[in-house]
């Protein structure tokens, strides 16, 4: 399990400094996340204004 960031991301960039395992990086459209790295916390579903990461 890990939290992936859907199509609803407007690549704002606000979740990537509050990723506390450097999980979240710039993709082609849109952020990713390393789901190998993601720890689940959450940070970045709270700080997104649009709901975009999802827990899988
Ligand atoms: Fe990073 Fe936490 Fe979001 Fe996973 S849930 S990508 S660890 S901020
Ligand atoms: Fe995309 Fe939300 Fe991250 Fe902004 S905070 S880059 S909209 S996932």
């Amino acid at each position: 399990m890990a939290y992936k960031i859907t199509e609803e991301c407007i690549a704002c960039g606000a979740c990537q400094s509050e990723c506390p395992v450097d999980a979240i990086s710039e993709g082609d459209d849109i952020y990713v996340i390393d789901p190998d790295a993601c720890i689940e916390c959450g940070a970045c579903a709270d700080v997104c204004p649009v709901g975009a990461p999802q827990l899988e």
